[in-house]
C-alpha cells in the first residue's frame, strides 16, 4: 500500500455520498424554507481571529488546532468551526446594515486535532447556523424548532433530543459563577484531576463534565435556573412558551453549559441514544458581545452547528442504487457512432446513461451490466441498424424487444419516468 489518508481524515465513498447529499438536500430545503441564505466561508483565516473569537483559554484554541505559517509567514489556521468566520464575513462585508436578523448558513469541513474514534474525526463536516442582530425571544424558538425541522425531514424526529438550558447573563451569571465555584471549592477532592483545574478557571465547565466521580458533586451543585435574573428568567419563560406553542419536544436540562464568557441565555444540544459515546449531533447558544470582540457592531447572534458525520451514522448507508438508468452496448463501429448521438439525447433529457466502450462480447457486457445493477440494456449492432431497430432488454426480467431507432428515445424516458420506485436521480434524493 502506498502513501494513506491522514489518521482522522476519511473519504466519503460513492456508497455513502446519497446519504450525504440527502442531509445536503434537507439543509437547504428546510433552511431556506425559514428564510436562511448560505454563506461559504473559506477553509483557512487568520489565526488571530479563532484566537480571539473563540477564545485562547478554550480546548480548541490551546490544543486542537491545525496552525501553519504560510510562505509570508503569516499565522493561518484551518476553521476549527464556522461562527468566527461567518461573524467576520458578516462584518467586513457590512452585513450588519441589512434588516435584522440576518439569518446564515454554511456547510463544510473543520478541522481539530483530536483523539480519532468512532464519531469524531480530525476533519469532519458541519452545518452551521447564525441569526444576528435580534435579541427577541421568538427568534430562538426560530432556530430551535428550525433545527428540530432538520431532524424530522431526515426521519430523525424520534431519535434525536432536544435539550435547553439558560445561562443567564452578565447581570446574573457572575453571582452563579462564585456560589457553583464555592460548591465545587468545598469538594475539590471529589472531583475528576481535569474538573479540579476548571474550578478557578472556568468553573461552569465542570457542570459539563461526564466522568462518574464527579456526578455526586454535580448532583448537589447549585442550578443556573435558580440564580436568573427577571429578565433572563422572561426571555427563558418565553422561548419555552413559544416551543410548546410550535408542538416541540424538549427536556430542560439545567447542567447544559457553554464554557465561553460571550453566550448568554439560551444553549441547546441536540443528543442521541444511538451513537454511544459521540451521542452530540448539534449544540448551540445565543451570545452577546462576540460580534463587538471581533470588531463590529454590539449586536446578538444566535447560532448552532450540527455534526454531519454523526447524522450521516444515524442514517446509515441506504439503498445503493446504480448510476445509470440505461446501459448502451454497441456492438461495432456504426452502433458505436449511433450509441453516442443518442446518449447525448437522453442525457439531454435527464436519463442517466453509460456508453459500454470496451468492444467485448455481448455477454461479456450484459454480465458487466447486471453487476452495476443497471435496470435497461440497449443493444446496437449491424443488424440491429439493418433493421431500424434496437434491441431493449430489461435486466430485472430478461425480456428482450425490438424498438425502432427513432422510437428508443421516447420508450426510455417514458419508462424513466415511469420507474418503480419513483426515485428522483441520486442527487437530488432527501
Ligand atoms: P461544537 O462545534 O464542538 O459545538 O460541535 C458541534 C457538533 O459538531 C457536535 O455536536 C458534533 O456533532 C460535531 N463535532 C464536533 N467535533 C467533532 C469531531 N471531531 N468529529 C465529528 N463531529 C464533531
Amino acid at each position: 500500500m502506498g502513501v494513506r489518508a491522514v489518521r482522522g481524515v476519511r473519504d466519503i465513498l460513492p456508497t455513502e455520498t446519497p446519504t450525504w447529499q440527502a442531509i445536503e438536500a434537507a439543509t437547504r430545503r428546510v433552511f431556506e424554507s425559514y428564510g436562511y441564505r448560505e454563506l461559504r466561508i473559506p477553509l483557512f483565516e487568520r489565526t488571530e481571529l479563532f484566537a480571539r473569537g473563540i477564545g485562547e483559554t478554550t480546548d480548541i484554541v490551546e490544543k486542537e488546532m491545525y496552525t501553519f505559517q504560510d510562505r509570508s509567514g503569516d499565522s493561518i489556521t484551518l476553521r476549527p468551526e464556522a461562527t468566527a468566520s461567518v461573524l467576520r464575513a458578516y462584518i467586513e462585508h457590512g452585513l450588519f446594515t441589512q434588516p435584522k436578523p440576518v439569518r446564515l448558513y454554511t456547510v463544510g469541513p473543520m478541522f481539530r486535532y483530536e483523539r480519532p474514534q468512532a464519531g469524531r474525526y480530525r476533519q469532519f463536516h458541519q452545518i452551521n447556523v447564525e441569526a444576528l442582530g435580534e435579541a427577541a425571544s421568538a427568534l430562538d424558538a426560530e432556530v430551535l424548532g428550525m433545527l428540530m425541522a432538520f431532524f424530522g425531514a431526515l426521519g430523525l424526529g424520534e431519535r434525536a433530543v432536544l435539550h435547553v438550558n439558560s445561562i443567564g447573563d452578565a447581570a446574573c451569571r457572575p453571582a452563579f459563577r462564585t456560589a457553583l465555584a464555592e460548591h465545587l471549592g468545598a469538594n475539590l477532592g471529589r472531583l475528576c484531576e481535569e474538573c479540579r483545574g476548571r474550578v478557578g478557571r472556568n468553573p461552569l465547565r465542570v457542570l459539563d463534565c461526564k466522568k462518574p466521580e464527579c456526578q455526586p458533586v454535580l448532583e448537589k451543585a447549585p442550578s443556573i435556573l435558580d440564580a436568573l435574573c427577571g429578565a433572563c428568567r422572561e426571555h427563558f419563560e418565553r422561548v419555552r412558551r413559544y416551543l410548546d406553542a410550535l408542538g416541540l419536544r424538549y427536556e430542560v436540562t439545567p447542567r447544559l453549559v457553554r464554557g465561553l464568557d460571550y453566550y448568554v441565555r439560551t444553549t441547546f444540544e441536540v443528543l442521541t441514544g444511538d451513537l454511544g459515546a459521540q451521542n452530540a449531533l448539534a449544540g448551540g447558544g445565543r451570545y452577546y458581545g462576540l460580534i463587538e470582540l471581533l470588531g463590529g457592531p454590539p449586536d446578538p447572534g444566535i447560532g448552532f452547528a450540527i455534526g454531519m458525520e454523526r447524522v450521516a451514522l444515524l442514517l446509515g448507508a441506504g439503498p445503493d442504487p446504480a448510476a445509470a438508468f440505461v446501459q448502451l452496448i454497441p456492438l461495432g463501429e456504426p452502433g458505436l457512432v449511433r450509441c453516442l448521438r443518442l446518449a447525448q439525447v437522453l442525457r439531454a433529457a435527464g436519463l442517466p446513461v453509460e456508453v459500454a466502450y470496451g468492444a467485448r462480447r455481448l455477454r461479456t457486457e450484459l454480465e458487466r451490466a447486471h453487476r452495476l445493477g443497471v435496470p435497461h440494456v440497449l443493444i446496437v449492432g449491424d443488424d440491429e441498424l439493418r433493421a431500424g431497430a434496437a434491441t431493449l432488454r430489461d435486466m430485472a426480467s430478461g425480456a428482450q424487444d425490438a424498438v425502432p431507432l427513432d422510437a428508443v428515445a421516447p420508450r426510455l424516458e417514458g419508462l424513466y419516468a415511469a420507474r418503480a420506485d419513483g426515485a428522483a436521480p441520486r442527487a437530488a434524493r432527501a
